[in-house]
C-alpha cells in the first residue's frame, strides 16, 4: 500500500503508463492466505514490482510506449511475467520506456519522457534523463515507487539506466530469460533482466524470471542455478580483466576515476587485476546500429494496422494507403529512423556491404571476449561514458545519443551476461555505475564481482 501511495504521489516523474494497484494487493493477499494455510512461499512472495511495458500482460494494456499499440490488450502473459507471478510477485503497473525500447534517454516514448528523481547538486534544477530504454524502471526503483522492476536490454537498456539512476541491473546471458511475450526489437540481442537496489535483490529476481521455455526457440535449456545462495564477495583466486580499448577519448575523467576506484575495491576483495585487450571494441557500436535496426525493421513489419492497436483508414483508401497512414501516425521519429536504416541495410544492393559486414564484426567482437577469457574470469569497465544528462540535451543529435551505448553494446553482441552496479556519485552529485561482463552462463561470477563492489 505504501508503494501504491508513492506511485500516486509521484505522477510527475511519469514512470508508469498504467497502474494496477489491485494486482499488487491481490498478490499480497494471496501470500497472506498461503501463509495462513502453511503453504511454502515463492521467492518473490508479496513483492510489488513494476513491469516494463514491453512485456505482454494478459488483460492489461501493453504499448511498448508507442501510439501504434495504444489500446492493445494482450490475451496472453509473457513467460517472464508469468514466472514472476508464480513466484508470488504482484504488479504495481506498466512502466514507461523509450518507444519500442529504442533510445537511451526515455525521450522517445509516445507517453512523454520519464524524469529521473536525481538532480545536479548546486541548485541547478534541470530535469535529468533516467536513461533508456528502461527509464521507467530505473526511475521507479530509484524513486522508491517499486522495490524492483523488470527491464530489457538489447544494447544496454538495463545497464545504462541503472547506472544513471544509482541502482543495480543485470542483463543475463542471451537465452536465460524467455523472450516469449516480450515485444520484439532486435531478436538476436533482446534479453530481459532485473533492476533493483542491490545485487542480492537482482539475484533473487533473476532466479524467478529465468528458465527454459519451449515457446522461445533461443531459450537456454539449462537449469537455473540458485544464484542468491551462492553469492560471495570474496574475489580470492579470481582474475579481473581491464580492457585497454575502453579507455576511450570522450569518456568523462570522473568516470575513469570511478573505474580506478572499482579496480582498487576488487583488489581489496582479493582479485588479481590483469590487462586484457578487446581489439574490435571500436567497431561494436557501428555494427550494433546496423544489426539492431535491421532486425527491428523486420520485427516491426507486423504493425500494419490490421493485426494490432491503431488503424488509420483514410476515406476511400486502399490497403497500401492504410499501411502508410497507420505507420506514419503510429510510429515515432526514432522508430521510423530505425526502420529506414534497417530496410536500407537489408536491401538487395546494400546487404553485403552493411548487414553481412556487421555480422562479421559481431563475430570478431565475440571472439575478442573468447580470447580475453583465457586471461580473466570477469571484465570490469564503466557502464557509460558520462553520467546522466539533462532532458533535451542530446535529443536533437541521434549520434551523440547512440554514443552512450559504446561500452554496453559489445557484451550484447556477444550475448554475454553483464551488469551495472552503483559506485558512488560524481562532483555534481549524480550517480555513476560500473559494468561487469562475464563468460556465457556465468551470471554468478558477474554478480559476485558486483557484490564485491557494492
Ligand atoms: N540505446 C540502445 C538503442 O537505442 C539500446 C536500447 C536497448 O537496449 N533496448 O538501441
Amino acid at each position: 500500500e505504501a508503494f501504491n501511495a508513492n506511485v500516486a504521489a509521484a505522477k510527475e516523474l511519469n514512470a508508469f503508463i498504467v497502474t494496477t494497484p489491485e494486482k499488487a494487493l491481490e498478490a499480497a493477499d494471496a501470500v497472506d492466505a498461503d501463509r495462513a494455510a502453511g503453504k511454502e512461499l515463492g521467492s518473490m512472495a508479496g513483492v510489488p514490482i513494476g513491469m516494463k511495458d514491453l512485456f505482454c500482460t494478459k488483460g492489461v494494456q501493453t504499448t511498448a510506449a508507442s501510439h501504434i499499440l495504444e489500446g492493445f490488450t494482450p490475451q496472453y502473459e509473457s513467460t517472464v511475467s508469468s514466472n514472476l507471478w508464480a513466484a508470488g510477485a504482484g504488479m504495481l503497473g506498466k512502466l514507461n520506456l523509450d518507444q519500442f525500447a529504442m533510445g537511451s534517454s526515455n525521450e522517445t516514448s509516445y507517453f512523454g519522457n520519464v524524469t529521473s528523481p536525481w538532480r545536479r547538486a548546486g541548485g541547478s534544477n534541470t530535469p535529468m534523463s533516467p536513461g533508456g530504454s528502461s527509464g521507467g524502471s530505473s526511475t521507479a526503483v530509484s524513486a522508491r515507487l517499486a522495490p524492483a522492476a523488470t527491464g530489457t536490454d538489447t544494447g544496454g537498456s538495463i545497464r545504462q539506466p541503472a547506472a544513471f539512476a544509482g541502482i543495480t541491473g543485470v542483463k543475463p546471458t542471451y537465452g536465460r530469460c524467455s523472450r516469449w511475450g516480450v515485444v520484439a526489437f532486435a531478436s538476436s540481442l533482446d534479453q530481459a533482466g532485473p533492476m533493483a537496489h542491490d545485487v542480492r535483490d537482482c539475484a533473487i529476481m533473476l532466479g524467478a524470471m529465468a528458465g527454459f521455455d519451449p515457446k522461445d526457440s533461443t531459450s537456454l535449456d539449462m537449469p537455473v542455478p540458485d544464484w542468491e545462495s551462492a553469492l560471495n564477495s570474496d574475489m580470492k583466486g579470481k582474475k579481473v580483466g581491464i580492457p585497454k580499448e575502453y579507455r576511450m577519448e570522450g569518456t568523462d575523467p570522473e568516470i575513469l576515476k570511478s573505474w580506478d576506484d572499482g579496480i582498487a575495491w576488487l583488489k581489496d576483495a582479493g582479485a588479481e587485476i590483469v590487462d586484457v585487450s578487446l581489439p574490435h571494441t571500436k567497431y561494436a557500436l557501428p555494427a550494433y546500429y546496423i544489426i539492431a535496426p535491421a532486425e527491428a525493421s523486420s520485427n516491426l513489419a507486423r504493425y500494419d494496422g490490421v493485426r494490432y492497436g491503431l488503424r488509420d483508414l483514410p476515406e476511400g483508401a486502399g490497403l497500401q494507403d492504410m499501411y502508410a497512414a497507420t505507420r506514419a501516425e503510429g510510429f515515432g521519429d526514432e522508430v521510423k529512423r530505425r526502420v529506414l536504416i534497417g530496410t536500407y541495410v537489408l536491401s538487395a544492393g546494400f546487404y553485403d556491404a552493411y548487414y553481412t559486414q556487421a555480422q562479421k564484426v559481431r563475430a570478431l567482437v565475440a571472439r575478442d571476449f573468447d580470447n580475453a577469457w583465457k586471461e580473466c574470469d570477469v571484465i570490469l569497465a564503466p557502464t557509460t561514458p558520462t553520467a546522466s544528462f539533462g532532458l533535451g540535451e542530446k535529443s536533437a543529435d541521434p549520434l551523440a545519443m547512440y554514443l552512450n551505448d559504446v561500452f554496453a553494446v559489445p557484451a550484447s553482441l556477444a550475448g554475454l551476461p553483464a551488469m551495472s552496479v552503483p559506485c558512488g556519485v560524481n562532483s555534481e552529485g549524480l550517480p555513476l555505475g560500473l559494468q561487469i561482463v562475464g563468460k556465457a552462463f556465468d551470471e554468478q561470477g558477474v554478480m559476485n564481482a558486483g557484490l564485491a563492489i557494492e
